[in-house]
């Protein structure tokens, strides 16, 4: 998987390059035959915008953006600036030196002149399609974008703000997460309040660069952006060697970085026709080999309701989430995967969860007849000191939750944390609790199966943390720390624990799931491991939503609600693309085209033709209007991806119960019941090709 397309969107700063007497002023930009005039006076003042500003807060959060693209490359992340004289600009946009600011506006002009630039308009225009948006914006500048705007539940927007502007950030229907500043947090940081929100920006995105996979994380849980803000950071023992390739055209989002390593937990899982398998070093297959292989995928709610009616768009009143909504493996007859693996920081972060937990157990609450196992989240509490919990409380909440394995408490060495002092304090704490852990379970007589946590900072350290799990007595041991290291260095790792290995030790590794990786661990003693990216997929990023079992991927066809979230539909009323009504049948008509086409009834070429036509349209308007250029563009571009789909109609070939009963449903994206029954299908498409890998090699 690529990782979240980041944008951040800072404001003007009045400090510049140059002022130059006659640089330009508020009634300049009032008029496009003067702003012409006036700008070519001032040519040889003019440079790209994100040249353009000199005040800390645009120096530091440039700094940020240069350090995550030496890391990741150019397209990692995109810059835009809200310029209270040019509105909102790419970094790359030419402008001439100006005095106008937001700043000095009483609240009507910053409404009046916001409104005249179209701000509201071009932010939302210039968000969309971001996985991850930092906002670094003053309080009269997030005044002028009169939040809301349209965005996605599948966006997440980092607000750096100050506390009493937060009030101006609000309705977001985006996973909205408001770092909010004071003189406090300007003093504990020793930085200015001026330009505190870029320095912390550079703080975040300096150790976003040395650890690409807190994007993924911060993503996620946006809060988690000021515990990696917090988190002092020291280069990483295991590097992370991350190989880019340039984006590719075809899944049409131009500058989303594609990550070719083995890195990530990536949909390059689901890609291994393209590659190769890594080569199976020149051991004798470990002792444990018999014990086969299992795929546990982690617990995230991951639910839908199973009543819902795709026809009307609508689930049937008086819905209990929890009760009714149901899990993938409530669906398929045959679980795709082996077990599931649920984290103690995860169900402790949510009271209610945890409350109903603690009163039925996880078996009943995620409703699960297979294996469980539990581990107690250890990326939750990385930057504490000691983990917060004691094996006697992970120990009774394994046995009262009902698990089948039950992870000793462990302390992440990576990062920072894998610092010469640190690691090794980690690391005799570690398997001080393993080995506590085992003589409680062994006393108290416990019935799960207990699990020695192993961690490390290099081969040997690992092949020492294994060896000493066995001699305590465990027969299954659980390689954490792993999940972005190279599979490569997993490899070297897993040489250097083989000669540990019994024939009844068991091997899990945490967080990593690669196909192409898979012989080679599993000849290497690796018996388990988890990974939930085949199921995510569906829904991230705008190619490669639907997997198939010959190896190909796809688009799914967005179909946006007309109702429902709506901002989208009134920026298109407001501009006059159309009238509410011409959009809803042109929705209705995309559907029931696609439905026709799946019962046989209607030609590829017309079912195109009907989806295109809607799609076209709810390309967000620009300035106010719809944009002719950007509409085609977006036609071209899906024509392309959805014909591919039309074309090979991999859900008719599928013969997993959710292609087979919601049928072309699933190929729309449109809403959690089809985004996410897409990723439970996709998630079966990988276990049934993992199983057959396995199959293959025995
Ligand atoms: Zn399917």
């Amino acid at each position: 998987m690529g990782y979240p397309r980041v944008l951040v969107v800072t404001s003007c700063t009045g400090e510049k390059r140059c002022k130059p007497e006659n640089q330009l002023t508020l009634e300049d930009f009032k008029e496009k035959a003067r702003l012409q005039q006036r700008e070519a006076q001032l040519t040889q003042f003019a440079c790209p915008a994100g040249q353009m500003y000199t005040g800390q807060q645009h120096l530091r959060a440039m700094e940020g953006v240069q350090l995550l693209r030496q890391s990741l490359g150019r397209e990692a992340v995109d810059v835009v600036i809200l310029s209270a004289g040019y509105g909102v600009i790419p970094e790359d946009k030419t402008i001439v030196p100006y005095e106008v600011t937001f700043n000095t506006m009483k609240g009507y002009e910053v409404g009046e002149w916001a409104k005249f630039l179209g701000a509201r308009e071009a932010f939302e225009k210039a968000i969309a399609g971001y996985d991850l948006v930092f906002v670094l914006l003053g309080e009269n500048y997030l005044r002028s974008l009169s939040l809301p705007v349209e965005t996605s539940p599948d966006q997440t927007l980092v607000f750096l703000a100050s506390k009493t502007t937060a009030t101006h950030i609000q309705g977001l229907a985006a996973r909205t997460f408001i770092l909010s500043l004071s003189n406090a947090e300007a003093k504990r940081y020793h930085c200015g309040l001026v330009g505190l929100k870029g320095f912390l920006l550079k703080r975040g995105l300096e150790k976003v660069a040395k650890q690409p996979q807190l994007l993924e994380t911060i993503y996620r849980e946006p809060k988690e952006f000021e515990r990696v803000i917090n988190t002092d950071f020291v280069q990483l023992e295991l590097p992370l060697e991350v190989e880019r390739v340039q984006p590719v055209g075809k899944n049409g989002r131009k500058g989303r970085l594609k990550v070719k390593s083995q890195t990530t937990e990536t949909n390059d899982e689901l890609k291994e026709k393209d590659r190769e398998f890594l080569a199976i070093p020149p051991l004798p297959p470990a002792p444990n080999i018999h014990l086969g292989m299992q795929y546990f995928i982690p617990e995230w709610d991951d639910k839908v309701d199973p009543n819902y009616d795709f026809y009307n768009d609508i689930s049937p009143p008086g819905r209990d989430t929890y009760a009714d909504d149901v899990y993938a493996h409530e669906i398929y007859n045959i679980p795709n995967y082996d077990g599931i693996l649920v984290s103690k920081y995860i169900i402790d972060k949510s009271k209610k969860k945890k409350a109903k937990v603690d009163e039925i157990g996880i078996r009943e609450y995620i409703r699960f007849s297979g294996k469980v196992m539990g581990d107690c989240g250890a990326f939750g509490y990385i930057k504490e000191e000691v983990p917060p919990y004691t094996s006697e409380q992970v120990l009774d909440y394994y046995q009262k939750g009902g698990f089948n394995y039950g992870v000793s408490v462990d302390h992440l060495i990576v990062g920072p944390f894998a610092e010469p002092g640190v690691r090794e304090k980690r690391y005799d704490l570690t398997l001080h609790n393993a080995d506590d852990f085992l003589r409680k379970h062994r006393a108290g007589g416990y019935e799960f199966k207990p699990m020695g946590a192993a961690q490390g900072w290099n081969p040997e350290t690992y092949a020492k943390a294994v060896k000493a799990c066995i001699e305590m007595g465990y027969d299954y041991i659980a390689l954490g720390g792993l999940a972005r290291t190279p599979s490569k260095q997993i490899i070297e790792i897993l040489k250097a624990v083989h000669p540990h290995l019994t024939p009844n030790t068991r091997l899990h590794l945490f967080g990593v799931a690669r196909m192409n990786a898979i012989p080679a661990f599993r000849h290497l003693g690796i018996t388990s491991f988890d990974s939930a990216s085949p199921l995510r997929r569906a829904w991230l990023g705008s190619g490669d939503n639907y997997n198939s079992l010959s190896g190909k991927k796809y688009a799914a066809i967005r179909v946006p609600p007309v109702d429902g979230y709506g901002v989208r539909v009134r920026r298109l009323l407001e501009a006059g693309v159309a009238k509410r009504e011409t959009l809803k049948s042109l929705e209705q008509d995309a559907l029931k085209a696609l439905r026709q086409f799946d019962t046989g009834n209607l030609s590829l070429d017309e079912t195109l033709e009907k989806v295109l036509a809607y799609d076209e349209l709810v390309e967000l308007p620009r300035d106010g209007k719809a944009d002719p250029k950007a509409q085609a563009k977006r036609r071209a571009k899906h024509e392309v991806m959805y014909r591919k789909l039309l074309e090979d109609t991999p859900w008719k070939s599928c013969d997993c119960p959710i292609c087979k009963e919601i049928q072309v449903e699933v190929v729309i994206f449109r809403g959690n019941n089809r985004n996410r029954r897409r990723g439970f299908h996709n998630t079966y498409v990988f276990y049934q090709r993992f199983k057959q890998i396995i199959k293959n090699l025995t």
